[in-house]
């Protein structure tokens, strides 16, 4: 196999690292400064990967997706999501540790980060490892470290938890493929909907370099699947699959052309996921949007119902939205949005529509058309047997009927239906003062902060505080 060479040219040494040279700060304060850094990246959920511990180790992955939480704006929250580094060679308009921004920087070393993580993962806060990072130096320096750090976790502290690390656009293909048989999911963040709109924002990202890690990734795993059928033992590269982030707001791409790239992603990359970053102004800068209204977080959380949409429900990106119809209703979710623009399929006959059209019917989500499907080989479904299955009927009775007759007497008419849809409150993550962005940091407590300072474990009730605050957010 082709060594790495290019980083090892570099007349960087790890003594070099930029953070020597910094006044040396305490492990609790760097973990304030990279995990707040890494606050805006929201690909971080861990389901998908299942492996138990095999006694030789420490940790477990459960597919169930045991690291995450999701805070009550639908965020992702992993409890140890943290940059390595927040030093940066690029100066993406959009980010806070771009390198033209006056932030506090700071790097972790290897041995930090596999402390950070056992310790955490030792006192149950934490179930697995996001890690992404700036650029220090060159991409190659960078996710050299990441690689240290992670062939620590795994061969020396025998860490068997979950890891989701960063892959950096233009690191050596060998160092990539490294880094996957450590990892268990990998994401390279696609950033920007559009060439167009990487050009202008993040100007030392292209998105060949982008796109090509991805391809690399998506081959690797493809690869793996193969060998792993010859060879049970065989190591497993990336088996939580690979997902990537898209900000939305930051340049002017609609809704159509934003859920039209993320299809293409599914298809040509199997990607498991795309998630959408709506966008939070952090710089001043001319060529950002104002925003007065806050990050778009309902155009986001209608991009992520879509998204749902296109991965379990049948549904292709041309029949959500169009060039004439670019952008999500904001007042309706996009599966009553489309229900209503199709009357002409409604009111379905519950016992008798096919999978795909139960699928279709507002209300009625894959777990429920699932139990319809089973409950019809045993009886004809009443409005009783609906409601005991989990249907949201509140939703659904506009759109089908039950052995020939509705649940009311009601009209299939737009407005109508539209006007009765609008008065069942829709969950939103927006709160009652407005559009909020809110991502849980592990200091938001200050005075726990405080009387961290300098202190490199944490004490048995500051274990209880943090579990309370992590109840309380999630
Ligand atoms: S590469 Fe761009 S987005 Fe990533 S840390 Fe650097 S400036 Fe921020």
């Amino acid at each position: 196999m082709r060594e790495i060479q290019a980083s090892r040219r570099e007349p960087f040494s790890k003594n070099d690292i930029a953070f020597t040279k910094k006044p040396s700060l305490s492990l609790m304060q760097k973990l304030e400064i990279l995990s707040d850094s890494a606050k805006y990246d929201v690909a971080c959920t861990s389901s998908g990967v299942e492996r138990k511990g095999d006694k030789t180790g420490i940790g477990n992955t459960v597919s169930g997706g045991i690291c995450h939480s999701f805070s009550a704006d639908g965020r992702c929250i992993s409890l140890l999501k943290v940059l390595f580094t927040n030093e940066c060679i690029y100066d993406c308009k959009y980010c806070i540790n771009r390198k033209s921004n006056d932030v506090k920087r700071t790097s972790f070393t290897p041995q930090e980060i596999c402390d950070l993580t056992i310790e955490f993962y030792r006192r149950n806060y934490i179930e697995g490892l996001f890690l992404s990072s700036g650029i220090l130096h060159n991409p190659n320096y960078t996710s050299e470290l990441i690689y240290e750090a992670l062939y620590k976790l795994r061969n020396e502290y025998r860490f068997q938890g979950y890891i989701h690390v960063k892959a950096i656009p233009g690191t050596d293909p060998v160092l990539v493929q490294k880094l996957g048989l450590l990892a268990d999911r990998m994401s390279v963040n696609l950033e920007l909907p559009t060439a167009e709109g990487l050009k202008q924002l993040a100007p030392n990202k292209h998105r060949k370099s982008i796109l090509t890690p991805m391809r690399q990734i998506q081959n690797g795993i493809m690869s793996n699947k193969n060998e792993l059928m010859l060879y049970q033992n065989a190591p497993r590269f990336v088996p939580a699959g690979q997902s990537t982030q898209v900000i939305v707001g930051a340049t002017p791409e609609s809704d159509y052309e934003i859920v039209t790239v993320a299809e293409n992603l599914y298809q040509k990359f199997d990607l498991k996921r795309v998630f959408y970053s709506a966008f939070v102004k952090v710089n001043e800068d001319k060529s950002l949007p104002a925003l007065p209204g806050g990050p778009p977080l309902l155009r986001e959380h209608r991009l992520y119902q879509a998204d749902w949409l296109l991965r379990f429900y049948g549904f292709e990106a041309k029949e959500l939205l169009s060039e004439d119809r670019p952008n999500f209703n904001v007042l309706l979710d996009p599966k009553c949005d489309w229900a209503l623009r199709h009357l002409e399929l409604f009111p379905v006959e519950i016992n008798q529509a096919d999978y795909q059209m139960l699928l279709r019917i507002p209300g009625i989500g894959v777990k429920s058309a699932g139990r319809i499907i089973r409950a019809r080989k045993s009886t004809r479904l009443t409005f009783e047997h609906l409601k005991k299955l989990g249907i949201v009927l509140k939703r659904a009775l506009y759109f089908i009927t039950c052995n020939g007759k509705m649940m009311y007497n009601t009209k299939i008419e737009e407005d109508y239906i539209t006007r009765n849809l609008l008065s069942v409150k829709e969950k939103l993550p927006i709160d009652a003062g407005g559009i909020t962005y809110k991502q849980l940091s592990l200091f938001d407590d200050k005075t726990f902060l405080e009387s961290q300072s300098g202190a490199e474990t944490l004490k048995p009730h500051q274990i209880k505080e943090f579990q309370e605050e992590i109840i309380r957010v999630s």
